[in-house]
């Protein structure tokens, strides 16, 4: 029998047959792996830098191994503009779905009558707040940057920055704290249209009403920032802004979650507002929602908004609220054994969790560059921090922060804690000061420390 032997060229066919959904999302690393193998063992090395060394980062957390697998799925594949209900192209019967699903338990996590997943980072969501509610050139009032703020309540360099006039309020002198009379009267000077409060660096709780009463008081919004303590705040270990503010943004990583921003709105979502240049005057919820789409933003991620919302469902579980008060728990133990060493604690302590050390007042020479490079070298990462009044620049600096998310959440307690103290205070007395930035580690003593972190956090490996 003659068999046609196929034309020069033709690609023989064996019908592919499709895969199912779990087929096909699982061993996602391992087809990486045959891909990519340089990316692969580029992850791999970051995966066991986590995993191996200590991670005191303020602003670093550690999301659940379901939230990665929502972040790489096919949902990355799908393209849409606009809000769910409301798209632009066709196909969105189930991300619509999964949209909805983030906003409602966003809402029920934060308590809040508006949420909106879309905003792609903490400085997004900002961005779209400033940009809603103001004009060129109008006022923003808001914490500086080196006094504890974050760049993105319009820093010099920030693009809010740029395009409006900024005051900024101070902690005080001498307490470190922040002083609502003192903000009060600058902001009756001052006047500004949106009032920003929440921070970076900062340890103390926020008294959100006092906040408030002082926008009330001289006609401005109130956009409450509390990306760095948005998880105590759903979990009941901070008060919540959702009310007080008119907006409260935060990033979702900070709290646990994927990479991404949140806006919420509480009492004030309903509130009619017009843009000073005329056009139709809508709640102020709507107009949010459209400087999200189309005014800032183009196609959602959502990839990240699914995440999102398997990061929101985790946040309503008794895990999580443990999980959150442990870290609060934790930042004081720690802060707790640095002063006790001698160490000075800004603000003597913290409220939530994190805090800052001026290393300066430690010993002589030695600045915040030198004490997270010198740390690094024995594995505990953490970051350098400009203090508030400074001497030292930003890149050399006199502070160090340091944060208990992930360390908490890979299940270290009050032992640990008095252990890592006392490693920091160990690499902090041994190192040999030769500038600002100049230093030396004794070799063996950094191999030395270097495997007995490791062999802490062998123990509590990354969940
Ligand atoms: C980290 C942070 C942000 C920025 O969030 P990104 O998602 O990194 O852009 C905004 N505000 C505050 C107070 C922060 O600490």
């Amino acid at each position: 029998m003659l068999v046609e032997k196929p034309a020069a060229g033709a690609v023989e066919r064996s019908s592919p047959k499709a895969l199912n959904s779990e087929q096909y999302h699982r061993n996602l690393s391992s087809v990486l792996e045959s891909a990519d193998r340089e990316v692969y063992r580029l992850l791999t090395k970051e995966y066991d830098r986590q995993q191996n060394t200590l991670q005191l980062i303020a602003a670093e957390n550690q999301c659940s191994r379901a939230v990665l697998a929502a972040l790489g799925s096919v949902v990355q594949n799908k393209t849409t503009e606009g809000f769910a209900g409301a798209r632009f192209h066709g196909g969105c019967e189930v991300v619509d779905c999964l949209e909805t699903l983030a906003v409602s338990r966003a809402r029920e996590v934060f308590k809040a009558k508006y949420a909106n997943v879309q905003p792609h980072s903490g400085t997004g969501a900002n961005q779209i707040v400033i940009t809603a509610i103001l004009e060129k050139g109008d006022r923003i009032f808001s914490q500086a940057m080196d006094q504890g703020g974050h760049v993105s309540h319009g820093a010099p360099v920030s693009f809010a920055g740029k395009f409006f006039e900024v005051e900024h309020y101070c902690v005080r002198p001498d307490t470190f704290l922040l002083d609502y009379d003192a903000i009060r009267e600058q902001a009756l000077r001052f006047r500004p249209k949106l009032l920003i409060c929440g921070a970076s660096a900062y340890a103390r709780t926020i008294d959100f009403a006092r906040f408030r009463a002082i926008a009330d008081e001289v006609g401005a919004y109130l956009m409450a920032d509390i990306s760095h303590i948005s998880g105590l705040v759903a979990a009941g270990a901070h008060p919540s802004p959702v009310d007080h503010a008119h907006f409260t943004t935060t990033s979702t990583y900070k709290p646990g979650g994927p990479r991404g921003g949140l806006i919420l709105m509480g009492r004030d979502s309903d509130t009619p507002f017009r843009m000073a240049d005329g056009g139709r005057t809508m709640p102020l919820w709507e107009r949010i929602e459209k400087n999200t789409f189309p005014g800032f933003q183009g196609t959602p991620c959502l990839n990240n908004i699914t995440a999102k919302a398997v990061f929101f469902r985790e946040m309503l579980s008794t895990e999580y609220r443990d999980w959150q008060f442990g870290i609060v728990e934790n930042a004081k133990t720690l802060a707790e054994q640095f002063l006790r060493m001698g160490y000075d604690v800004l603000t003597g302590g913290t409220d939530n969790h994190m805090f800052l050390v001026n290393v300066a007042n430690f010993r002589k020479g030695m600045t915040g560059f030198i004490a997270q490079h010198c740390l690094e070298d024995c594995g505990i990462i953490i970051n350098q921090n400009r203090l508030p009044y400074d001497t030292h620049s930003a890149r050399i600096t006199s502070g160090m922060r340091l944060g208990t998310p992930i360390v908490t959440k890979n299940g270290m307690g009050h032992p640990e804690m008095h252990t890592v103290a006392q490693w920091v205070n160990d690499v902090l007395t041994r190192v040999e000061i030769q500038g600002d930035r100049q230093y030396h580690v004794d070799p063996a003593f950094q191999s030395g420390m270097k495997e007995r972190v490791q062999e802490l956090c062998a123990k509590f490996p990354m969940r």
